[in-house]
Formats: structure tokens, sequence, C-alpha cells
């Protein structure tokens, strides 16, 4: 079924492959699942570095897995292709080290591609009758993108209206040296859509977009995407049930789209953040922000200052430390940064080789990050109340990461007490992002590079004026410094019913909804990557991107069969889950008195994160409970 040619090469090639995705391809090649007790003792987590299988035992697993292959070639079939909930759950359990719990075996035999997704088969028999039922979706980045295929496999009529001239978003938009992807590629990837190549186990921004072009491309996408365009306006009309999109093309000409529905899809990194320094106006230098770098851009030989510590510019800074004269780094709050092996390592050509070829090795690899990435370090992020142990930590668990990490932090910077100080974060891990390390420890270390904590005071025509008095004459400023992530869907002027406006709804910077998707008043308007759906402690926008996706294919496809005009999540539904959310996020390491960051707003609420492990948000967005709306036929 799977293997149609074998050589030397592609056995020698085995030699290079992971040992636990072998095993358990092995397993469900053969049905033998003695294997596990042999492998168990010796897995310690999910990363292909926390291994230790013994020599003999690796061998004897490649060599029985070689055989395997060559009866598949031979035409033989797997004895084990779906094994049985118990089974695949000891398998889980014994490929990452630790209990897998039941809740979690559907969701990841979906993620694994071992079972077809239900609600949305890659390419249904019978795409519903959709008529003249059309959707607009705002955004053709990663969310866009995937709702976009979703409904062209349904059959229902849309048009995706992008500002950017190319599909993307964030990896279009996103060009600075180092931009790279910091969850592991093999899992940051639509599930309906492995890419076994991925050059690299964090590629670059180019292979992402690449990635994404290719979906488009193959899913037929991109004739239903008006490039250029930018969405100033989307007004609920009651009179005809449908969403008048108004839009605006590069040369300033509008026009107005009607839509039984309209899918916001334009993330929460969509508008970067400059702070408002004072004097900024005046300054003499460069400025830019990391998301709106343009090709060109070059600071070789100059002195400038790198104002933002988070994930983009812990990946610019040892770029722009390589080439500049002088880096001086402005760091407000420290990063919890940490090692990984993986981040700047190619994939071998065996590995890509066995992602490739050996039948469930990619399932296997994909379910290893998967949990390595995501829930498995949900817990850390509980704060436990009876904690009295050491300070910067919210529980034991939370301690033990704590520890871990500090223990990398001081062997990267032994030596330099100096910067020891200054660089270890006040706060708990997992407060903000932790980050995958691209060389910042020893970018620090350079002598062309100093790490300012004094803080800003203003911005003057030759450089910087920190808070402590001194100047820090720059030829450039690079802000790193984020996205107006609280202000959801600004600056689009979205009205609902009554013509009220989303911002007298959510204010500035107060967005809710339900499941993050749906807001009462605004009738058949579906929100993706919305309010409290951020992925704080890992996991990955792509799999966020198909929980909403799926969940909104299924209203869509409901209105069109039953007739719908109008479907409106209800007020008390809607109340009651974000009282969910703030309860759940009030025991959360975000909401602790010593964690200040992007996911609160001006009045403490955290807005953009969710309170769930990814297995609850995939349940809760599995199936549409449609009592949970009003609805009005036609
Ligand atoms: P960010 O995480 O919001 O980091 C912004 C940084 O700027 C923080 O260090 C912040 O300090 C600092 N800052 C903000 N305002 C400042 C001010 N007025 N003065 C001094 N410092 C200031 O932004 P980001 O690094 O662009 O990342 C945003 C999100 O994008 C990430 O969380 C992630 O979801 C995504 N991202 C992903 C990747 C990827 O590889 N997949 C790469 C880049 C970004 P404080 O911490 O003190 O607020």
């Amino acid at each position: 079924m799977f293997v149609s040619r074998r050589s030397e090469a592609m056995r020698q090639a085995l030699e290079g492959a992971d040992i636990v995705p072998l095993t358990m391809s092995l397993i469900q090649l053969t049905g033998d699942l003695t294997l596990l007790d042999a492998v168990r003792p010796h897995i310690r987590g999910p990363w292909d570095y926390s291994h230790s299988v013994p020599d003999d035992l690796a061998a004897a697993i490649r060599s029985r897995l070689d055989a395997e292959l060559d009866r598949l070639a031979a035409g033989g079939q797997p004895a084990l292709a779906t094994p049985a909930p118990d089974r695949i759950r000891a398998m889980m359990s014994a490929a990452v080290g630790e209990e897998v719990p039941a809740e979690y075996v559907p969701m990841l035999l979906q993620q694994m591609s071992l079972v077809a997704e239900p609600a949305a088969p890659p390419e249904p028999e019978a795409p519903v009758d959709a008529g003249r039922f059309r959707v607009v979706i705002v955004g053709a980045g990663v969310s866009g993108i995937a709702a976009a295929i979703r409904l062209r496999q349904a059959g229902i009529p849309f048009l995706v209206i992008e500002k950017n001239p190319e599909v993307g978003g964030t990896w279009y938009e996103n060009r600075y040296p180092g931009c790279a992807v910091d969850t592991p590629n093999h899992f940051y990837q639509f599930s309906f859509e492995p890419n076994n190549n991925w050059p690299r186990y964090y590629s670059h921004r180019e292979s992402i977009w690449d990635y994404l072009n290719r979906c488009t491309d193959k899913y037929r996408i991109r004739d239903a995407i008006r490039f250029g365009c930018e969405v100033v306006s989307a007004h609920f009309d009651e009179a005809s049930h449908r969403w008048r999109v108004t839009c605006r093309d590069e040369a300033g000409r509008e026009t107005v789209e009607a839509a039984n529905a309209l899918i916001c899809a334009v993330g929460q990194l969509n508008r970067p953040a400059v702070p408002a320094l004072p004097g900024l106006a005046d300054f003499n230098g460069e400025t830019c922000h990391t998301a709106t770098w343009t090709e060109g851009t070059d600071f070789a030989g100059k002195r400038v200052a790198l104002v933002g510590t988070g994930a983009s510019g812990v990946q610019i800074g040892p770029r722009i430390a390589g080439t500049a004269a002088s880096l001086h780094v402005l760091q407000r709050s420290g990063a919890w940064i940490v090692r990984s092996p993986n981040i700047h390592r190619e994939v071998s050509p065996d590995k890509t080789w066995a992602l490739d070829a050996i039948p469930f090795y990619a399932a296997w690899y994909r379910f290893q990050l998967f949990w390595g990435f995501a829930d498995g370090l949900f817990q850390a992020l509980r704060i436990d109340p009876a904690w009295h142990g050491a300070p910067g930590s919210i529980s034991a668990l939370n301690e033990h990461y704590r520890t871990r990490m500090l223990r990398y932090i001081e062997r990267e910077l032994e030596g330099r007490p100096d910067l020891l100080a200054k660089a270890v974060p006040d706060y708990p891990p997992f407060g903000k992002r932790v980050l995958a390390d691209p060389g910042w420890f020893s970018m620090l270390r350079r002598d062309n590079v100093s790490l300012e904590t004094a803080g800003i005071a203003r911005v003057e025509p030759e450089g910087i004026r920190l808070a402590d008095g001194r100047l820090i004459a720059v030829d450039a400023i690079v802000f790193a410094t984020g996205f107006q992530a609280g202000r959801m869907l600004w600056p689009m002027d979205i009205r609902g019913r009554g013509g009220r406006s989303i911002r007298d709804v959510w204010g500035d910077d107060d967005p809710r909804a339900y499941l993050g998707i749906t807001v009462p008043g605004f009738p058949n308007m579906f929100v993706m990557y919305g309010p409290n759906t951020n992925l704080g402690h890992g996991g990955s926008a792509m799999f966020l991107a198909e929980c909403q996706v799926r969940y909104t294919l299924s209203c869509l496809t409901a209105m069109i069969a039953q007739g719908w005009a109008e479907m409106e999540c209800r007020t008390d539904v809607h109340d009651a889950y974000n009282r969910q959310v703030d309860d759940e996020l009030s025991t959360l390491v975000w909401t602790h008195p010593s964690v200040n960051s992007w996911y609160k707003n001006a009045k403490g609420r955290i807005t953009t994160n969710q309170p769930w492990r990814l297995v609850d948000y995939w349940r809760m967005t599995k199936d549409v409970d449609f009592s949970d709306y009003h609805t009005m036929a036609a």
C-alpha cells in the first residue's frame, strides 16, 4: 500500500530516522505490542533528544522494520492500521514517556490523520447545494486560507478580500532577518495537508509562505481571492439579512459586496504596535518595526537599538548583531528562552525519507511534537494558591520548569553575572510566550552588544535617552514591540444589528466572543483567531484555525440546509461562556500579579488568550449546539 520501491540507500536511511516513531510504525505494521514494554523505560519525553533506547534494541527495531517494509512492498498490509483506542493510548503514552489521558485519543487520531476528519472530509462526495448563499472572508492568512479551503470543499461560494498583494498574512508581511516559525514545523502545518519536506525543524518564513501558497493553489482558492483590497467596513443589513462589506482597492476605489455570512480572519497579529515614545518623531536616524521590515534594509556597520525582547526581537537580535557596529538591546522584561537543539538544524534527507516513505512514521512524529509542544505543558500554567515555594514560580511544577530554564540561562551566561542579573525574567515561566533560543544568549555575550534595562525616558535626535540619564547614541531603532492584539478587528468599521459598532460593544481593548467565534448582535459573523483564543502554552495557530473553521462550517451548512437567514449567538450563552473564561483565567499564570503582558487589557482582563487545553477547545468547537443560537428563517 505505501512502499513501492526499496533500495540499499533506503535501508541506510533507516539509521537516520528517529527511533520512537520507527518503533510505533513497526508496532502498527506488525501488531506486536510487546515492543512497547521494551522501549518504554528508555523514553523520557517527546523530543528526539530525550530518548536513550539502547543501541542493540534500536538496531533490532530497525532490522525488523526493514523486513516489514519489504513485506509491504510485496503487497502486505499493516496489522494495526487503526488500532483500538486503548491500544493507541498505550502507544501514545509510551511514545512521550508519560500517561496520555483517554480524552485525547479522538482528537489525536484526527490530528495524526489515522482517521478521516468526520466534520469535513478532504473532498466531500456531495457538496451542499448552497444556491445563492455567499460568504465573504476577510484576510488570506493562515485562518483565511483554512476557511477558504473548507468552503471550497463544501461547495459554498465565497470571496476572500486580502489587503496584501499575496496570501500569507503575517507570513507575507514579516520579513525581518531571522523570521522563522518557533513552533516545530511538522506540527505547524494543516493536519489535512502534511508536508514531509520542511527543510528545517523550525523553517524560515519563506518556507512557510511557500507552503501557504501551495495550499492556495492545490485547493484552487486563489481565483476567489481579491488581492490589494482592504475591507474598510462591514455593516449588517437587517432587511436583507446580509452583510454589506465595503472594500477599498489600492487606487482608492470602493466596492460593496453582499454576503450572507462574514468570516473575519484578520487575526490578532495584524496591526504593528510602535510605542508612542516622546521625541520619536525628531529622531535623526532610521526606524522600523519588525512586521514592516522591507527587503534591502541593512544595518551593517551601524549602531542599532533594538526595543523589545519577545518572539520577534529574540529572532532578529542575533542577526543584526552579526553585522552591526553595535547593538543595544533595550529590554523592558526578560523572556524565558529555552534550549532548543533543533532550532537551526536542517531536516536530514534520512528523516525526510522516513516521513515520506515509512507508513505511520509522520503521524507519530507529529503526535510527539503535538504533545511536547502543547497540552503536555498546560498544568505548569495553573496557580497553586497554597504554593509558598521559591519566588518567581506559581506551583511546584512551574518551579520545576523554572529551575530547568534558569539552569540553561546560567550555563549560557556563565562568567557574566552582569548579564545574568538582567536577563533572568522576574515573572514565572509561561507568564509570556516561552521562546526557543536562536542564539540570544551567545549574542548577549558579544563585544558589540549591550543589554540595557534602565528603561526608555525619551528619544532624542541622536539616540535614546535612558531613565538613568545615559544617552545611547544610535543610527537606527528597530521596534520588535509586537502588535495591537487586543484591539481586535480594528480598524474595520463593523456594525451589527441596529447599526451597533463592534467598538461600542468591545471598546478599544475588551473583546469577547462565544468560543472566540460569535458575538451577540452580530448575526452571521464568525471571527477566527478572535477573543480569548490565542494559545499561550504552546500549540499551533494552524490547529486553532482548523477548530474554528470546522465550527464555522457546521454553522454555515446548517444555515443553508435549514434555510436560516440569520444565526446569532444568544447573549446568555455568550455571557456564561465568558464568565467561565474569566474564572478559568483567574487560576492561570497570565493573571498572576507578577505578569504584565499584551495578553491583558488596560483593565487587567486577559482578552487574547484562551484558558483551555487544546483538547478542551477541540471538543468545544467539534460540534455546534444550535440551541446556543437564535435562528431566523428566510
Ligand atoms: P511581543 O511578544 O508582544 O513582544 C514585544 C516586546 O516589546 C516585549 O519584549 C515587550 O516588553 C516590548 N515592548 C513593547 N512595548 C514596549 C515599550 N513601550 N518599551 C519597551 N519595550 C516594549 O511581540 P512579538 O515578539 O512581535 O511577538 C508577538 C507574537 O507574535 C508572539 O507572541 C507570537 O505569537 C508571534 N510570533 C511568532 C513567531 C513564530 O516564530 N511563530 C515569531 C514572532 C512572533 P514587555 O514584555 O515588557 O511587554
